[in-house]
């Protein structure tokens, strides 16, 4: 079984990506017309297909796929999807619309920053434009009285989008609110570059007011006390950024800011060691995330009052 019921209508089902359990998730929703939220990468499909499959879902009932975000992970493999559900439309930001056309672009960079990883994830496949729904703020019926609040949550990319479901009210947040990691039930930051500080708080600030109940992580799975759990994540931004602006100013490697972040973030200094042995996490945690706020840290200190 990949499937496993985390809610009133709510299911979640897990990719196993590359092997890896608890990395990465979709999850559906099954109102009176089932809804699929991310499409995992195009290496996964075949999985998702089964957790349908498993739930008794008739692919041709699904007719929306609704995306966090474009990134390989989370909506890379919506193209190879849609070839097996002929009635499905994929709900996506506006920014991350072209690159569901022409996956091209999107690819040779996930190839640069990601490296080994995306091809774990696999290449993405075109979309045609006529099956992409472009939105930042909206709601769609669920049916038996639910709804999905569509929200934009921008920060982790220019193209975040989150979910909020009425059945629960519990939020999809794609990478906006970090990535949990259940095995110790904390959340780690989610802040590749480019990344914007400012912007990824108010964003946060925008999913406290929806006062959830829940958060639904693409990596990985449900977690409650959600407003509690946004608060510390907007305090845990902030300490790494505090970090990478004093680390920047004395001209500090990333290893060294790196190495200060895990001694003085509560969090990092438990999981170290399971992040350290992890082939996926050990990249894009340790080094991506960390150079998010570098690069932040540089723009500011090169450029104060952001003027460039
Ligand atoms: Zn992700």
């Amino acid at each position: 079984m990949h499937t496993k019921k985390i809610g009133n209508k709510l299911f979640m089902v897990e990719l196993g990506t590359g092997g890896f359990e608890n990395l990465i998730c979709s999850y559906i929703i099954a109102g009176e017309k089932p809804f699929l939220v991310e499409s995992g990468p195009t290496s996964s499909v075949p999985r998702l297909l089964s957790g349908l499959k498993e739930l008794k879902i008739d692919f041709e009932d699904i007719h929306y796929v609704a995306l966090t975000h474009v990134h390989l992970d989370h909506g890379g493999g919506a193209g190879t999807l849609l070839k097996s559900l002929p009635n499905a439309k994929v709900i996506v930001h506006p920014r991350g619309l072209p690159h569901l056309v022409d996956p091209e672009r999107l690819w040779a960079s996930s190839q640069i920053v990601l490296g080994f990883i995306s091809d774990i994830f696999g290449k993405p496949e075109s979309i045609p434009k006529k099956r992409l729904i472009p939105m930042t703020e909206g709601f769609f019926d669920l049916g038996y009285g639910g709804k999905l609040n569509v929200t934009e949550t921008i920060g982790h990319a220019s193209h975040n989008l989150s979910f909020l479901e009425s059945f629960n009210d519990g939020i999809f947040p794609g990478d906006a609110a970090g990535t949990y990691l259940p095995e110790f039930d904390v959340i780690v930051p989610t802040t590749p570059p480019p990344f914007h500080l400012e912007v990824a708080l108010s964003s946060l600030d925008k999913l406290i007011s929806l006062k959830p109940k829940a958060l639904y992580f693409s990596h990985f799975g449900k977690a409650s006390d959600a407003v509690q759990r946004l608060r510390d994540y907007k305090v845990q931004l902030q300490l790494w950024a505090n970090i990478a602006e004093d680390g920047v100013k004395k001209n500090q490697s990333l290893e060294q800011i790196r190495d200060r972040i895990i001694r003085e973030d509560k969090v990092m200094n438990r999981i170290v060691d399971f992040v350290k042995n992890h082939r996926i996490y050990s990249k894009t945690m340790l080094e991506n995330c960390v150079l998010g706020f570098i690069e932040y840290a540089k723009q500011k200190w090169e450029n104060p009052k952001g003027t460039a």
